[in-house]
């Protein structure tokens, strides 16, 4: 039996694509993964207050909206299976999907893999993470702990400077830490930066140990020639070091770009094979947000559907729909 759609990812790409796909009775299963301890939902299961996700006025706990979406999507339908890909063979039609337990034969797929924030694993970094560390000042920055308070960027490339500006709207000022004497960011941007008042950049340095009690009070850098060492009393850090877009699984398959991330066609989320698309943080390096993951994954169950329609293949499923009735 070959299946009309199968979904890898589990976050708001995965379920999103679930449920539009679901509503237009493609029957989608939903590879959720397993290697995050078995807990399905992606990264929003490690966050707790979501501000910035439409429809909820005073704020949802990540993992609860992550619930809220799976339930919707085994709502209409979705069968979600809480295990990890191991292999695709897209080289041939059908295409092929593994995990430890099956194969699968589908005709279309939706990689939805996201993609996880490098970290520097400081010494303390784990008691503080979420509660005064993050990768992402759009989604932490607004936090009370940051109000007029000190924080820290870590990062020299056009993220970085993003981030750090981004903070000053919240935070008193922002300490930049950059390993070299300079920055990769864009002119305009180094430009915005060094000229800020409330921005200060620590060249040649890296930071090296966090303290704290309840929350983050003090960043140790080191200055990476003479290894002297000083003291920040920042509430918050910042990481703007790059993200890995999960995608190790279709390299030689799929067309990545340089960072490594799924190329896709245009406005659309179609990747270099017919029949295959991406959608969320695993083909965009640029927004990174739950509400464009949801957004690209509801693109990508739309254009699945039409492509499955417009090449006769979902008389399967059809079929099957009768049979159930
Ligand atoms: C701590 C934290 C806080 C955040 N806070 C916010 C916020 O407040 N607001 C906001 O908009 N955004 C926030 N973000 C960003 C947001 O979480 C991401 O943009 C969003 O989750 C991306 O969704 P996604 O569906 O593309 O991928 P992900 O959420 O990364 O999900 C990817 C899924 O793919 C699965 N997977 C990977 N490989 C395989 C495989 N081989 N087989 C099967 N499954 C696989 C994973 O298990 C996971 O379920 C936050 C991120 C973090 C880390």
């Amino acid at each position: 039996m070959t299946e009309n759609l199968v979904i890898i990812g589990s976050g708001p790409a995965g379920y999103t694509a679930a449920i539009y796909a679901g509503r237009a009775q493609l029957n989608p299963i939903v590879f959720e993964g397993f290697s995050a301890g078995g807990i399905p939902g992606g990264q929003l299961m490690t966050t707790t207050e979501v501000e910035n996700f439409p429809g909820f006025a005073e704020g949802v706990q990540g993992p609860e909206l992550m619930k809220q979406m799976r339930q919707q999507a085994l709502r209409w339908g979705a069968q979600c299976i809480t295990d990890d890909v191991i292999a695709v063979d897209f080289s041939q039609r059908p295409f092929v999907i593994t995990t430890d337990e099956q194969s699968i034969k589908t005709h279309a797929v939706i990689i939805c893999t996201g993609a996880t924030a490098k970290r520097l694993h400081l010494p303390g970094e784990e008691l503080f993470w979420n509660n005064g560390i993050s990768a992402c000042a759009i989604c932490d920055g607004a936090n009370p702990l940051f109000d007029n308070a000190e924080v820290a960027v870590v990062g020299g490339g056009d993220s970085a400077a993003e981030e750090a500006l981004y903070l000053t709207k919240y935070a008193q000022k922002v300490h930049v830490l950059v390993r070299s004497d300079r920055l990769r960011a864009s002119k305009t941007m180094q430009n915005r930066l060094l000229s800020h008042d409330r921005i200060q950049i620590h060249w040649n340095c890296e930071p090296v140990r966090v303290y704290g009690d309840q929350v983050l009070r003090k960043l140790e850098i080191q200055d990476i020639q003479s290894k002297d060492l000083t003291e920040l009393f920042v509430s918050g850090l910042f990481y703007a070091i790059g993200h890995i877009p999960n995608t190790e699984l279709f390299q030689g398959q799929l067309t990545l770009d340089p960072l490594g991330y799924i190329h896709t066609e245009g406005k659309s989320t179609a990747t270099n094979i017919p029949g295959i698309w991406a959608a969320g943080d695993v083909q965009d390096h640029h927004y990174r947000q739950a509400i464009t993951a949801a957004g690209t994954g509801c693109m990508a169950s739309i254009e699945a559907e039409r492509w499955l329609a417009e090449n006769a293949l979902l008389i399967e499923s059809a079929t099957m729909n009768l049979s159930l009735v």
